[in-house]
């Protein structure tokens, strides 16, 4: 069987910020912004009435990061892999002031990884690996990587198969796929 180093987005690909963030927002302006709403990267178009502080405040805080939880199947199949002997990056392009809260939380969530597994890069295309687990377009494209995107209403106008992409829909299935090319 093949090992892989398999590298993976952390936001809304293994732990939901997105349903919190925007429980925040609505619940501290009086909106009713959905996940679905927000259906490209830039979720200030989502927000048209709040600058970019304040859409971006939340993130900037502790608590806010120890309220995430973990994508369905993301623990139990990233658990999988990791037995299987692959290895396994986590990727994720952090401010820096939000990267030791949100490695914490991860660290609770996945206790199966260390820390040094855990990094934070904006450019994930020049990371090596074999394949790249995330809900972020940008990040697929240009990467030497076998690329997975995690569906998400932010991707969701994006055409993967134009780009030799290939969209995924939940945890056991990307399992089951790094399992047949380890095969
Ligand atoms: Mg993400």
């Amino acid at each position: 069987m093949k090992k892989f180093n398999i590298l993976c987005d952390a936001d809304d690909t293994i732990q939901e910020l997105m349903p919190y963030w925007l429980g925040e927002l609505n619940g501290k302006y009086n909106l009713n912004v959905k996940k679905e709403d927000i259906k490209s990267w830039d979720i200030m178009k989502a927000f048209p009435t709040l600058s970019e502080e304040e859409v971006f405040e939340p993130l900037y805080r502790d608590d806010f990061w120890d309220t995430t939880t973990p994508v369905e199947g993301s623990a139990y199949y990233l658990k999988k892999l990791v037995s299987d002997g692959h290895n396994l990056l986590i990727v994720t392009a952090s401010n820096p002031e939000t990267f030791d809260a949100k490695t914490r939380k991860l660290m609770e969530m996945f206790p199966f990884l260390k820390k040094e597994q855990i990094i934070r890069e904006n450019n994930k295309q020049t990371v090596d690996g074999d394949i790249l687990i995330d809900d972020g377009v940008h990040n697929l494209l240009g990467g030497r990587y076998k690329k997975f995107l995690f569906n998400q209403p932010n991707n969701s106008l994006f055409n993967e198969k134009e780009h030799d992409i290939t969209r995924v829909f939940s945890w056991k299935e990307i399992y089951e796929r790094i399992s047949r090319m380890a095969a």
